[in-house]
């Protein structure tokens, strides 16, 4: 089955009478995914958006419980509130990100109710690419950006429609949904693939041998620790807990908090295992490249980029893995 593109503004208006639909749109200039029907422009062509849509899942900041407390009791309540959400137009980087976060927050015996319940309640629309851009690398990192293997639904660009894929019940509850709207047809678009090659084989395990290795004396001191690049990361997670007390009552909550910051490994006595910025930055290389594939054997990089454009001071994961590869293997 195929939807015309002509019949994208309908399908998206049908998804919204039943969740929340977050499709990739430009809102006062900025890239990202914004629930249909803000003002702004869709943007169904863009490679990737500057923001990506990890909000839906893993909320910039997220009410956890609400607590009350009196001279006799103390009163504490798991806030639980999700609604049903769609991510509509998602690339295979952003589901591959989805991917690492559901091994974060709901496997190894852990499971964050918090995250669970959203993740129920999502249901993923992926749209093949059928460009890249310059900082495009995600089929190096074991990503294909013709196919979202995970997505609930798939839908192939054949130029003047999507062909319709189906893949779970989420997915065929979609298609069901869209009948009226649904035309018989099939097709195939024209596989693509990144410009920028990098060659993995190997270095996770070579990172790791490389923790007190000279490569990280060069390169960090130009960060100024502003933490965009892991705030725009769609598979970076790190979160702090505080609370907002008013009086006898108040409400905890969780915001994202980032690994290049001095206050992030900051103990209560004052001690930073993490001290400087070579440190900051050789974790978050050493996460990304080398510890989750450890963990979960998967990088904890999509490939979408955005950390490579947007870093203020360029610095460039891309550089440094090809910098990895350079260095003899007991290097
Ligand atoms: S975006 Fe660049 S400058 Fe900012 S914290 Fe990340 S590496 Fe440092
Ligand atoms: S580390 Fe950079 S390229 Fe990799 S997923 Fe995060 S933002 Fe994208």
């Amino acid at each position: 089955m195929k939807l015309s593109k002509s019949k994208v503004n309908q399908a998206l208006d049908m998804l919204a009478k039943e969740a929340t639909v977050l499709v990739p749109m430009i809102v006062d200039g900025v890239s990202k995914f914004a629930p249909w029907g803000t003002e702004g422009k869709l943007a169904l062509d863009i490679v990737n958006t500057l923001l990506p849509p990890k909000d839906a899942l893993f909320p910039q900041t997220e009410k956890m419980y609400k607590y009350k407390v009196s001279a006799e009791t103390a009163e504490v309540k798991e806030i639980t509130d999700s609604d049903k959400q769609v991510v509509f137009g998602l690339r295979s980087c952003d589901m591959h990100s989805i991917d690492c976060m559901d091994a974060v927050f709901l496997t190894k015996g852990y499971v964050d109710n918090f995250y669970s319940r959203k993740r129920e309640n999502l249901t993923t629309i992926a749209i093949n690419c059928t460009k890249s851009n310059p900082t495009c690398f995600c089929d190096s990192m074991g990503v294909d950006p013709n196919n979202a293997a995970s997505a609930d639904m798939q839908l192939i660009d054949i130029g003047d429609a999507y062909v319709v894929e189906a893949r779970t019940e989420k997915g065929k509850a979609v298609e069901a949904l869209w009948q009226p709207l649904l035309e018989a047809g099939e097709g195939t678009a024209t596989p693509i693939s990144c410009e920028l090659k990098l060659d993995m084989a190997g270095l996770p395990a070579k990172l790791r041998g490389m923790f007190e290795s000279d490569i990280w004396d060069d390169g960090y001191q130009a960060c100024i620790g502003c933490g965009t690049c892991t705030y725009i990361c769609p598979t970076c997670y790190c979160f702090d807990i505080n609370a907002e007390n008013h009086g006898q009552e108040g409400v905890q909550f969780r915001c994202w908090d980032s690994c290049m910051f001095s206050e992030y490994t900051r103990m209560a006595g004052g001690h930073n295992p993490r001290p400087s910025k070579k440190e900051r930055l050789r974790n978050r290389f050493m996460h990304k490249l080398a510890y989750f594939d450890e963990r979960y054997n998967k990088n904890l990089c999509a490939g979408c980029g955005r950390c490579v454009v947007n870093c203020p001071v360029n610095i460039d994961i891309t550089r440094f893995i090809e910098k990895v590869k350079e260095v003899p293997v007991n290097g």
